[in-house]
């Protein structure tokens, strides 16, 4: 089956948010556990969650992603914010727990200026404080851009990363189209040759999810802009190539293109249409 959807908001519910991707043609989608800029939990409502699992159900929506929030960052040069990471990986973990199984999406975070080594070395840490034995839940690194002291620009950093932490079988990796284009990965003209890598140095089996963006950057800029579907740098071709690699096919894709709801639907119903 063809798991393709896109980011919506859930701020009317999980319930009101699985209408909408299905009435746009789609079976998956992301959200965030909270206001992208930080900020508290949203409140628990378990009459709508249960209602959202029977509709799941019924319309065969498949695998959530859920996002964390921007601000989660776990290396940063700042205790607080080092203090709200852990927080809201707990916080949001215990929400998911909620999930039969649920992926927790977040980017690695930011060294602010301290150096690769260090900011590897917290990530880790904190993950080792958070992750516990009998958790449902899989935490899934983004791969990143490389923008700024990002960290997870590269397959070896987040092998790093992963390496570093104890409970390893709660981890995965999320794959962002737009993102390891400009960190330098050319999937436009050696998509078999980045997997390969990505293979070789993280592991394929490790790959969860895959964010689906076109690029408004170049090649390599290190810059992370998302482009509509086959109106970027990376081409309605490769995007193509991509969702219908053997390697790949199976994987949940996640558009974060930038579109309303109506974008999304014909970028949904064109690949759709493409789909081999
Ligand atoms: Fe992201
Ligand atoms: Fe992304
Ligand atoms: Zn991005």
């Amino acid at each position: 089956m063809f798991k393709i959807g896109c980011h919506l908001s859930i701020s009317n519910g999980f319930l009101s948010a699985g209408k909408e991707i299905v009435s746009i043609g789609g079976n998956v989608f992301q959200y965030f556990s909270r206001n992208p800029q930080g900020g508290g939990m949203r409140a628990w409502n378990q009459k709508d969650f249960d209602d959202f699992m029977i509709y799941a159900e019924q319309n065969h929506i498949e695998t959530l992603l859920c996002h964390a929030p921007y601000t989660l960052n776990a290396c940063s040069a700042k205790p607080d914010t080092r203090d709200f990471a852990r927080r809201c990986f707990k916080e949001d973990i215990a929400m998911l727990e909620h999930f039969p199984h649920a992926y927790y999406n977040f980017h690695p975070g930011s060294h602010t200026g301290r150096g690769v080594e260090i900011g590897i070395a917290e990530i880790a840490e904190v993950l080792n404080e958070v992750l516990y034995e009998d958790m449902k839940t899989t935490v899934v690194l983004e791969c990143m851009a490389g923008k700024g002291s990002e960290i997870g620009r590269s397959f070896e950093e987040i092998a790093e990363i992963i390496s570093k932490v104890k409970l390893k079988d709660k981890l995965g990796v999320c794959l962002d189209t737009c993102h390891v284009y400009s960190a330098g990965y050319d999937i436009v003209n050696h998509l078999d040759d980045v997997l390969k890598e990505f293979d070789a140095i993280i592991g394929l089996d490790r790959l969860k999810a895959i964010h689906l963006n076109d690029s408004k950057m170049p090649f390599a800029s290190n810059k992370d802009r998302h482009e509509k579907i086959g109106q970027g740098t990376i081409g309605l071709e490769a995007i193509l190539r991509i969702i219908n690699h053997p390697k790949l096919r199976d994987l949940p894709f996640y558009l974060e293109t930038p579109n309303e709801l109506e974008g999304y639907k014909e970028e949904i119903e064109l690949l759709k249409s493409k789909r081999i």
